[in-house]
């Protein structure tokens, strides 16, 4: 038997911004096995991001439910989603979202620290090495190229050890080479850590590549 590593029952998101309402997602039901690597395509505005934003606990939905290794984050109170969200869960965006006054290594540990956990200097070290990052340690965000700057972000992502790796277009703000190296990281870190990944992607390549596509359409996920 498979075990659940992502689930979500009739997951809802509405935004209403003045007078309008957007109903960004509509009863989504998505269930993903650990340690699957998964794409989820489709349109500008479907709801991708949303349903990312929904599944790293970033958000919170209107309707339905989801579960993450088996905890329910929409039942979880303040503490225990803040837990889950450092533990369960690394995030990877496409603008990288680094801090520019912390350098390389400041900003891959800054999740640790965060925790309140010890650093596994061993698994940076590791980390660092499998992503080519490790003459980069002392360098701000400002003086790496993009692609560079995306290894961090993954390395960061990875510190906490969490099972799930969730990326929105993680190559959409690299050129085709960068993009194509983010590519084979995410695989090789799939490889080596085991880690349930979920991407969303417009990149032909990664949908290509992924043992799973999720198309999405309307706030709903087609077939
Ligand atoms: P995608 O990532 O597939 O391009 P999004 O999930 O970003 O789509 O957006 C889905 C829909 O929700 C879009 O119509 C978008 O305008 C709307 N939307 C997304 N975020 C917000 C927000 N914070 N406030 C209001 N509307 C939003
Ligand atoms: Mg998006």
């Amino acid at each position: 038997m498979t075990e659940t590593a992502i689930r979500t029952s009739g997951l809802g998101k509405v935004y209403t911004v003045g007078d309008s309402r957007v109903e960004a997602l509509n009863g989504v039901d998505l269930s993903v096995d650990r340690g699957c690597f998964v794409a989820v395509t489709g349109p500008s505005g479907c709801g991708k991001s949303t349903l990312l934003h929904l599944l790293g606990g970033l958000d919170f939905p209107t309707s339905g439910e989801v579960w993450i290794n088996g905890i329910c984050l929409n039942k979880c109170s303040e503490k225990e989603l803040a837990k889950a969200r450092c533990e369960e869960i690394g995030y990877v965006f496409q603008n990288f979202s680094l801090i520019e006054e912390l350098n390389v290594r400041e900003n891959i540990v800054l999740p640790v620290l965060l925790a309140k956990r010890k650093v596994d200097t061993d698994l940076v070290d590791d980390l660092v090495k499998k992503l080519g990052i490790e003459d980069r340690l002392n360098f701000m965000p400002s003086q790496l190229s993009g692609g560079q700057q995306q290894r961090v972000a993954i390395a960061r992502a990875l510190v906490n050890d969490p099972s799930v790796i969730l990326c929105d277009e993680p190559t959409g703000n690299l050129d085709r080479k960068n993009g194509q190296e983010v590519i084979e990281l995410l695989h090789s870190v799939h490889e080596a850590y085991k880690k349930t990944i979920v991407v969303v992607t417009h990149d032909k390549t990664i949908a290509e590549g992924a043992e799973r596509v999720v198309r999405m359409e309307d706030g709903c996920i087609l077939g």
